[in-house]
């Protein structure tokens, strides 16, 4: 009987065994932040997902041996407005697998989602554009290539109730057309009441989709200050029922950031779904002809002219070069140097802080955020530990885009069943290298990574003429 068992028991694990899979990443550090699995093990993929997890050795179509190395899931930014192939590569090389526009939202939906079909190296997504439904509704639509308005009436004038029901029919369809949510960059449109913002929560909580918000207000000066700006958005998601997501808390709290965090963390605690993240700068960067620059701006942020400098030039502004940018009507990008060092090393180990990149050409946060995160808080400040600064860049991301979209909970994951987005990184080499002079510097230490089950990177190596990218998109599509 006894010797029956173990006959069957070798007849079985040599079927189990034969299985073979499209790739296996063989001998690596594997670590799911949400199991808590960190050990070495083989990873067999097939048909683009995770389909085992295993100590014993598994057969492969090809075998990558990765032994010495972490294998983790892909990074989730929630965060990227660059969405151009140039970009994408250094967020590959970044260790990101998914780059999504939510802070913000494509102008238009449909037509960003045609364009990057078949076209992506990483999944990409959106969510729809309170701004750019305002400047539509105010008959100033957005340039053809941005996602900010200019600074004028379509910003700074107040909706009349039959413009309001016109923007939120505008994002109800950007919504069926596929949006993850309502982005809101309530700071670029000061002319939109409390109530107009609180009208917009209502077109996400009816889809039970989220808001993501760049918030009204920067800095410390009531009113007017970080902190009215956090109660205004967290009141509006109380109000609505809609989640929240306050996009760079780093940039929009500046130096009040740890208080920002306890308003979070005291509404969560009251049931409020609310989340935020962070990227680890300590300059900002945007539109210098946005609403963000109307007057005020030095008192709200606490810095003057000299604390804008022109990216890739390193030109510091006057007030004369500042006037005349401000005054443009071509959407030049500044940096904002307005945190401090000190601070971010505060935010980035925050527990409720994800982390996300603002990715935009011209700041180094597109290239290295999540290196940087990796190099500077796991390896050399050990601020964080692996396992939490990957739940940071991987599950707590995943597990906000699960009110978008339940095709979320398989990413995110280093676990059997999930999508086959995966990093291989060294975690004793693995930094950014752009900096605020050269910010398209790819970072270094990711040796493989894979999309959907695709190896877009193959020992250090970018893979040239493949497109594994799919579309993250709402429930709206196919209504
Ligand atoms: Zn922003």
């Amino acid at each position: 009987m006894r010797n029956l068992f173990f006959v069957l028991l070798l007849l079985v694990s040599s079927l189990l065994s034969a299985q073979q899979y499209d790739i296996v990443l063989a001998g690596g550090r594997v670590i799911d932040p949400e199991t808590g699995l960190d050990a070495v093990r083989n990873v067999g993929i097939l048909g683009g997902k995770i389909a085992k997890i295993s100590d014993a050795p598994l057969n492969g179509r090809r075998v990558i041996h990765v032994s010495g190395l972490v294998v983790a899931p892909g990074f989730i930014d929630l965060h990227q407005h660059a969405q151009d192939l140039a970009s994408q590569r250094v967020k590959a090389c970044d260790g990101v697998t998914t780059a999504l526009e939510m802070e913000i939202g494509a102008p238009d939906v449909t037509k960003f989602l045609q364009e990057k079909q078949g076209r992506s190296i990483i999944n990409y997504g959106t969510t729809a554009s309170h701004l750019a439904a305002r400047a539509l509704v105010f008959g100033a639509p957005l340039p053809e290539g941005t996602i900010l308005p200019k600074s004028g009436p379509a910003t700074d004038q107040q909706a009349t109730p039959e413009q309001i029901n016109q923007i939120q029919n505008r994002l109800r369809e950007q919504l069926n057309a596929g949006a993850l949510g309502i982005g809101m960059g309530i700071a670029y449109s000061p002319g939109a009441t409390r109530l107009e913002i609180i009208d917009m929560f209502g077109v996400a909580a009816e889809r039970k989709l989220p808001v993501y918000t760049h918030m009204r207000s920067a800095g410390h000066v009531e009113p007017g200050s970080a902190i009215e700006s956090t109660e205004e958005v967290i009141g509006a998601a109380a109000i609505s029922g809609a989640s929240l997501h306050i996009v760079h808390i780093n940039s929009t709290c500046l130096k009040d950031s740890l208080e920002c965090l306890s308003l979070i963390e005291g509404a969560r605690a009251h049931g409020i779904d609310v989340t935020t993240e962070a990227y680890p700068y300590i300059a900002g960067m945007t539109a210098i002809n946005s609403a963000v620059f109307n007057p005020g701006w030095q008192e709200k942020l606490g810095i003057s002219y000299d604390s804008l400098v022109i990216p890739n030039t390193g030109e510091h502004l006057t007030k004369a070069r500042f006037d005349e940018l401000h005054h443009s009507s071509k959407e030049q990008w500044v940096l904002i140097y307005g945190n401090t060092q000190a601070m971010i090393d505060k935010i980035i180990p925050n527990p409720p802080v994800m982390i996300a990149s603002d990715g935009a050409v011209g700041h180094p946060r597109n290239a290295g955020t999540y290196s940087r995160v990796l190099a500077q808080y796991v390896r050399e400040k050990k601020s964080l530990t692996l396992i939490e600064a990957l739940r940071k860049m991987t599950l707590m991301p995943a597990q906000m885009l699960e009110r978008s979209t339940p095709e979320a909970r398989h990413k995110g994951r280093l676990q059997e069943g999930a999508d086959a987005d995966i990093v291989v990184f060294d975690p004793q080499t693995i930094s950014d290298r752009a900096t605020f002079e050269k910010p398209m510097e790819p970072s270094v230490g990711v040796h493989h990574l894979l999309v959907g089950g695709t190896v877009l990177i193959d020992d250090g190596k970018m893979v040239q003429g493949v497109f594994p990218g799919k579309a993250v998109v709402g429930p709206g599509k196919g209504r």
